[in-house]
C-alpha cells in the first residue's frame, strides 16, 4: 500500500551500504520510521528527504509496518539553516526536542505547523537564531502539556518584583515572599526576557539573556521529562 505524506526529516542514519534509515515527522501520521533506499547514491532521486530539516511531500509504502520512502516532492530544504551555526544548532535544537517529545505514531498538527514555521522563520526571517528558538521552546513546551506560567508570581499572583525565583514542580516562577526551600533564584533580566516572550512581545536581542533563558528552558525540559537538549548546549557556547 502507498500513502502520502507531509513530513520533515528530523534525524537520520546511514543504514547498510547506500541507504538511511529516516525519522520523520509528519503531519498526518505523527513520528514515524522509514527506510530510504539507495539515497546515499550521488543520482539518488529521494536524496532531499535524507538530510535534516528537508519539508517534504513523501511517498511511503507500508509493508508489515514498516515504511519505505518512494518518492519524494521537496517544498524546502531550508538551506541557509546549513550556512550559520547559530541557526544550525538552533534547528538542530528544534528537531531534537522534536523527536524526544513526539511519541511515534500519535499526530500533533500544533506541533508540526509551529516547527514549519520556525525553521522557515530562522532560514529566511530577520532577528537572532537564539532568540527564535526561545520563541520555539516556550511554545513547544506550553503545547505539550508542561504549560510554563511567567507572567506574574505562579502563588500569590502578583507581579515579580527585583528577585524571582522558579519552581519546576509547579512550572511557574514565584517571587520572594513566596518562594518554598529548593526554588532557585534566577537573573531578573532573564525573568524579564522570558516575560516578554511569554507575553508574545518584540524580544530585542541580549546575548546574556538569550542564553540564560535557552539555560533556563534545557533545564526546565530535563526535570520535566528527563530529556538532555545537547545541540542546545552547543549553541549556547557559540
Ligand atoms: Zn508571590
Amino acid at each position: 500500500m502507498t500513502e502520502k505524506v507531509n513530513g520533515i526529516t528530523v534525524f537520520t542514519v546511514n543504514y547498510k551500504d547506500s541507504d538511511k534509515i529516516l525519522t520523520l515527522f509528519t503531519l498526518e501520521k505523527g513520528k514515524i520510521t522509514a527506510n530510504a533506499k539507495g539515497v546515499r547514491k550521488a543520482n539518488a532521486k529521494c536524496k532531499p528527504v535524507s538530510e535534516p530539516f528537508c519539508f517534504a511531500e513523501i511517498m511511503l509504502a507500508e509493508k508489515s509496518g514498516r515504511y519505505t520512502v518512494t518518492e519524494v516532492n521537496s517544498f524546502d530544504s531550508f538551506y541557509p539553516i546549513r550556512l550559520d551555526l547559530r541557526k544550525y544548532y538552533a534547528g538542530m535544537t528544534a528537531l531534537e526536542f522534536t523527536d524526544a517529545f513526539m511519541q511515534d505514531g500519535m499526530e500533533d498538527p500544533d506541533h508540526f505547523v509551529l516547527l514549519a514555521e520556525f525553521l522557515k522563520d530562522l532560514s529566511y526571517g530577520d532577528g537572532d537564531a537564539k532568540d527564535k528558538l526561545a520563541e520555539f521552546l516556550y511554545s513547544a513546551v506550553n503545547q505539550s502539556g508542561y504549560s510554563m506560567a511567567l507572567s506574574v508570581c505562579g502563588r500569590c499572583g502578583k507581579e515579580i518584583k527585583d528577585r524571582v525565583f522558579l519552581s519546576v514542580k509547579d512550572g511557574y516562577c514565584v517571587c520572594d515572599e513566596c518562594r518554598k526551600t529548593g526554588e532557585g533564584e534566577f537573573s531578573y533580566d532573564t525573568y524579564k526576557y522570558l516575560k516578554a516572550l511569554c507575553d508574545g512581545l518584540a524580544l530585542s536581542h541580549d546575548e546574556d539573556c538569550a542564553n540564560n533563558a535557552l539555560k533556563f528552558f534545557g533545564y526546565y525540559v530535563s526535570k520535566v521529562s528527563g530529556v538532555n537538549l545537547k545541540c542546545l548546549t552547543t549553541l549556547i557556547e557559540l
